[in-house]
């Protein structure tokens, strides 16, 4: 498959979709390569990565922290890793994120790559260059910008991802969709079985157009003023979802998302039809699509998102499915839709 290059601030990332694990050496020497993993992608993947030297960490949220961060720079310490060495992060979001602000911070920056496992990593979390921890309770509180220098998503890795990670990525699938290409819309309403059988075509294809959208985004607009706010599509009602209720990231954003859907018919940018479409959709992959009882809980968690500017919103809602736009809306008039939506509709 084609490869994909995106230059964020003059450096330049090559992303790969659809490329063997095995080719990791074409892009750095094993024996001054640093692998940074969890303790599952060690068990179930693990006879890939013997020619690395390999960084455990402990898998889950609750260790994408500063403590994890100290260390990955004590063994990098020990293992005496110097200028010249490549860091790749082999994993899920949370190593993407952890490896990229380590591989940032130590020695002022060592050069660095991932080799993202899971469907939500190969398409969003790999790639745009964000990284970061999470602190005191707040999600990526503190982090970079800087953007490896490969990406290689092997989609070998995904046959081993439960059914719940898949949904996860699934959803931010539906979400390129959503903000800028209703044919991929149509095609993953047409291909919902062989998306979740991991058909390779089908794999190709939504990863392929992801990552295309992704990066047509991002390089458009580097540093999130402008553009880049489209792929929030929601998630200012989905990270408050996923902090106030704990659902996972796809849940949380699917649910989000049929708000911010039923926002836009509210507005009168997206027809009824529609919206029912996106929850049809949603729904074929168990994704969530109704908010439960814990409203208070979830507004409580949009006046604390930092991505808030005084009493306004930027919000991402759609004019039709595949265009994107964003409208600046007021707590209060947000308050109202989370808790009155559905008299209205
Ligand atoms: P993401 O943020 O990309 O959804 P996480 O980093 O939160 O992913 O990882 C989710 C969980 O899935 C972690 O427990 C991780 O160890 C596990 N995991 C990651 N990749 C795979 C894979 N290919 N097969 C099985 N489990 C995986
Ligand atoms: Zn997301």
């Amino acid at each position: 498959m084609k490869s994909i290059d995106l230059s964020i601030a003059g450096k330049t990332c090559i992303i790969l979709p659809g490329t063997s694990f095995d080719s990791l050496n074409k892009f750095c020497a094993p024996d001054n390569t640093v692998i940074i993993c969890d303790k599952n992608i060690r068990i179930l993947h693990g006879d890939k990565l013997s020619p690395y030297r390999i960084i455990e960490v402990e898998p889950g949220e609750g260790h994408k922290t500063l403590e994890t961060v100290n260390t990955i720079y004590e063994q990098l310490l020990t293992i005496e890793t110097d200028r010249s060495t490549t860091i790749v992060g082999v994993g899920g979001g949370i190593i993407c994120d952890i490896t990229g602000f380590a591989a940032t911070t130590y020695l002022r920056g060592l050069a660095c790559g991932f080799a993202p496992t899971t469907l939500l990593a190969q398409v969003d979390a790999s790639v745009g260059g964000k990284n970061g921890v999470n602190y005191h309770g707040y999600k990526n509180l503190i982090g970079t910008f800087n953007q490896p220098g490969f990406v290689l998503c092997d989609f070998s890795f995904l046959r081993t991802l439960p059914y719940d990670e898949l949904r996860n990525g699934i959803a931010e699938v539906i979400k390129s969709a959503l903000i800028s290409d209703s044919t991929l819309f149509e095609y993953i309403e047409k291909n919902c079985k062989v998306i979740i059988s991991l058909n390779n075509d089908a794999v190709e294809r939504i990863v392929g157009d992801s990552l295309k959208i992704k990066t047509d985004i991002v390089s458009r607009d580097e540093k999130e003023s402008g553009e880049r706010r489209k792929l929030n599509f929601g998630h200012t009602i989905g990270h408050a979802i996923e902090k106030a209720i704990g659902l996972r990231h796809g849940e949380a954003i699917s649910i989000g998302m049929v708000l911010a859907a039923k926002l836009s018919e509210m507005r009168g940018t997206l027809a009824r039809e529609d919206v029912l479409r996106i929850e049809s959709l949603l729904t074929s992959f168990n994704l969530p699509t109704e908010i439960g009882s814990d409203r208070d809980a979830i507004m409580d968690a949009i006046r604390k998102d930092k991505k808030r500017e005084g009493t306004d919103i930027h919000f991402v809602l759609l004019n039709g499915i595949g265009n994107a736009i964003i409208e600046t809306i007021g707590i209060t008039e947000l308050e109202e839709a989370i808790f009155d939506l559905r008299q209205h509709l």
